[in-house]
């Protein structure tokens, strides 16, 4: 009986995992609409690519949405973490809707800098993944001008009207030595290409990588808590993989099988950027019943970002800081 079987001995936490402040407002702005406002509120995409939370704020009166057409005239519209594109806002406002934006401060920094760098006749080149909302919003943020490069050999097939106008941005979520690698090739072809100032990848992206980086050589297994459409949860799981450590993603503790933990007594947990921490601690409990005795937190960077929340949906008071 697998199930009965004892497994796993130890657990390793990596350090930083779960929630980045892109996630935690984006969820917040939903909450506090829904207490502002009332059910329903209109919510386009996944507010963020986790299954329980988007379960959670459903139950909860929101309304998940790809297609303005199906949002009433009046309704409350909340923009999703990864953003959209111009033609979406644009088309929001015709409509009328009251609208909240939870785009990730972070991705809305990219996409300043697109409109910017256009105003003075750049043509870009995004590194990311085709079909992705956060690359159609930023991609959506210019109508022409703006080649996506999702891997080394993409990078042959872009023809700018000029090359020492062309500039680079990235997805926030890709993997950093993939985008590394990538944007080697660019510089290779274009060698006047405008590179960010600061990388677009985010801080959680790459605190998470350093993290799953640092912890996988010690542990025999990496479970990694994210949904499947999460882009960054995947990175962290193929990372683990890449340095020789198997590596699963989980929805939640229900997904676990005991077979993997076969002969694979240190198990290593982390979670991606919008994975709550109430599933890391249902997996920690299943670990424990497959024979986990000791659960441990490894070093690494504590975070300290946050982000406002926007006008209109009251301050967080210091006392919930
Ligand atoms: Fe923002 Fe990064 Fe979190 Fe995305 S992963 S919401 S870009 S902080």
């Amino acid at each position: 009986q697998a199930e009965a079987q004892k497994f796993v001995d130890e657990v390793l936490l990596a350090q930083p995992r779960g929630f980045c402040a892109g996630v935690d407002r984006a969820i917040e702005i939903v909450e506090r609409a829904l207490e502002k406002f009332g059910r329903p509120i209109y919510v386009r995409h996944e507010i963020v690519h986790n299954t329980f939370v988007v379960n959670d704020l459903k139950s909860k009166g929101a309304i998940f949405i790809e297609d303005l057409a199906d949002v009433p005239p009046g309704a409350t519209l909340v923009f999703s973490a990864h953003g959209v594109s111009k033609a979406v806002r644009e088309e929001a406002a015709q409509r009328g809707f009251s609208v909240f934006d939870a785009t990730c401060p972070l991705v809305t920094k990219v996409h300043v800098e697109v409109s910017k760098l256009a105003r003075e006749g750049y043509e870009f080149i995004m590194i990311g993944h085709k079909g992705h909302p956060e690359v159609e919003g930023t991609m959506g943020q210019l109508r022409e001008g703006i080649y996506l490069v999702e891997e080394v050999a993409d990078v042959a097939n872009v023809h700018p009207n000029d090359p020492t106008k062309l500039a680079v941005v990235t997805q926030t979520t890709l993997s950093v030595d993939d985008a590394a690698e990538i944007l080697e090739a660019v510089k290779l072809r274009f060698p006047q290409v405008r590179e960010p100032k600061k990388q677009d990848i985010c801080y959680a992206t790459q605190n998470r990588q350093d993290a799953v980086k640092f912890m996988a050589p010690k542990v025999d297994i990496v479970i990694v808590v994210g949904s499947p459409t999460s882009s960054n949860s995947n990175r962290l799981r193929e990372l683990a993989e890449r340095l020789g450590t198997p590596a699963y993603m989980v929805d939640g503790a229900q997904d676990l099988q005991p077979a993997w933990f076969d002969g694979r007594a240190r198990v290593g947990l982390t979670a991606g950027a919008s994975a709550p921490d109430v599933l890391v601690q249902a997996v920690i409990d299943r670990l424990k019943q497959l024979g986990a005795v000791s659960v441990r937190n490894i070093d690494g960077v504590k975070e300290t970002v946050e982000f406002p929340l926007p006008m209109g949906l009251g301050d967080r008071s210091m006392a919930e800081l």
